[in-house]
């Protein structure tokens, strides 16, 4: 029995991990559940799973959950503390599902404790892979991808000597705007945003796939996560979403990760890894499939895939930077106060005025610095949003 933790259970990825949890009940003791303001979502889980403790990242929520939990005998938490406390507490398996570099502390603190780290938030990877790297090592623990892409890899990899690697390809779909003419981007909203052709994702992650800064990330996250060097890391669009990453080796060989765009398989490969267990994903049928496209990404149309180059030239504290600009960027557009194309002009900034000579560098990369850079860049952006809004 793996004693496993969820981390943002009320996500998309964490409803997709508890949907495997329960077809399978008597491989798993549930710990902790983590969410955010939807109460009755992670009461109803903690309770069915019978976990041991619930936590809401709002302190002003906890009477709500404890009302959601009376008589069930789920230990009911609220707060930031909290949440990283309930990371804390011992398991085998801990999935990181929050969103946004939120999920870093706690994803630390599951590491600290020698879980094995099921990672989603990317974010976390982005701001401070040397960080939660070493944390890892020091505890004797282990990272494993979620990300459908690095997920892919990693299964391409196995077996394999990585010095044999020579490039790695990670696939997009374009999101939800990849047809569309150039000129009007500036103009897409964000119910346009938030529809994605071929995932069903949360709502940040959706409108990240279609400004591209979802696959700048994960250009970012493949660098740090299994150390490539970024002119081996390629991108192409592929409308399909079947094929998710292909690594290509020294003798010319491309080993490709086929299968249907659902994140069950990603997740249940790193609950079952090292081995593998039959999963509720469909079976495909590449025949009616047809067709597999692939075309190079625009990138006049995708400004993030550039700066995504920059922040792995630069490393230190940039990938912090650029991901923290990027999430409030994101908070602005989500809130309807800037436009579309406004995120990258904005993202683009906060590179140019934050990344600061000194940072370039991993060593001295500590928490505190990561979460200092995270702050600074998110009032950069406010900055220069209201900058903008003036000039306007
Ligand atoms: P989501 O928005 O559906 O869920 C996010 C979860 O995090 C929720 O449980 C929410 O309550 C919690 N949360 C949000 N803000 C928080 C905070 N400040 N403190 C604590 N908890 C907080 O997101 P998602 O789509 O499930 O994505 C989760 C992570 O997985 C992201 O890092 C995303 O990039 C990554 N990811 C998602 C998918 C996908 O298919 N959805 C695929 C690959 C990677
Ligand atoms: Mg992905």
């Amino acid at each position: 029995m793996k004693k496993i933790s969820v981390l943002g259970v009320t996500g998309s990825i964490g409803q997709n991990t508890i949907d495997l949890i329960r077809r399978t009940p008597d491989d798993y003791k549930v710990v902790a559940l983590t969410g955010g303001q939807n109460i009755a979502r992670l009461a109803a889980d903690a309770v069915d799973l019978q976990a041991d403790i619930a936590v809401t990242a709002h302190a002003h929520l906890l009477d709500d959950l404890r009302t959601a939990l009376e008589g069930s005998g789920v230990e009911a938490a609220a707060g930031e503390t909290a949440l990283i406390e309930a990371a804390a507490r011992p398991a085998d398996l801990v999935m990181s599902a929050i969103v946004g570099v939120a999920g870093l502390r706690p994803g630390l603190a599951a590491l600290e404790q020698g879980a094995t780290l099921a990672l989603a938030n990317k974010e976390s990877l982005v701001a401070a892979a040397p960080i939660l790297h070493a944390t890892a090592q020091q505890n004797n623990a282990r990272i494993l991808p979620v990300d459908s892409e690095h997920s892919a890899i990693f299964q391409a990899l196995a077996g394999e000597d990585p010095a044999a690697v020579s490039r790695v390809i990670i696939t997009a779909s374009g999101g939800a705007f990849r047809d569309w003419p150039l000129d009007q981007l500036a103009h897409a909203t964000i119910d346009q945003a938030s529809n994605h052709p071929n995932w069903n994702m949360g709502q940040r992650i959706t409108i990240d796939s279609a400004s591209m800064f979802n696959k700048a990330l994960e250009v970012i996250e493949a660098r740090e996560f299994f150390g490539f060097e970024p002119d081996q890391i390629e991108v192409l669009i592929h409308p399909e979403s079947i094929v998710h990453a292909l690594v290509g080796f020294n003798d010319g060989a491309l080993m490709a990760h086929v299968g249907p765009p659902d994140m069950r398989h990603a997740i249940g490969y790193a609950l079952n890894w090292p081995a593998r267990q039959p999963l509720p994903v469909d079976k495909l049928d590449l025949a009616a499939i047809g067709q597999l496209t692939f075309r190079t990404p625009d990138i006049d149309r995708y400004p993030a895939l550039r700066l995504a180059r920059e922040v792995m030239q630069h490393r230190g504290l940039s990938g912090a930077v650029f991901n923290a600009a990027k999430e409030r960027a994101l908070d602005h557009f989500i809130a309807g106060h800037i436009g579309f194309c406004d995120m990258n002009m904005i993202v683009e900034e906060v590179l140019n005025r934050q990344s600061p000579d000194e940072g370039h560098k991993d060593v001295g990369i500590t928490l505190d610095r990561v979460l200092q850079a995270d702050h600074l860049a998110r009032i950069c952006a406010d900055e220069v949003m209201r900058e903008k809004a003036s000039r306007t």
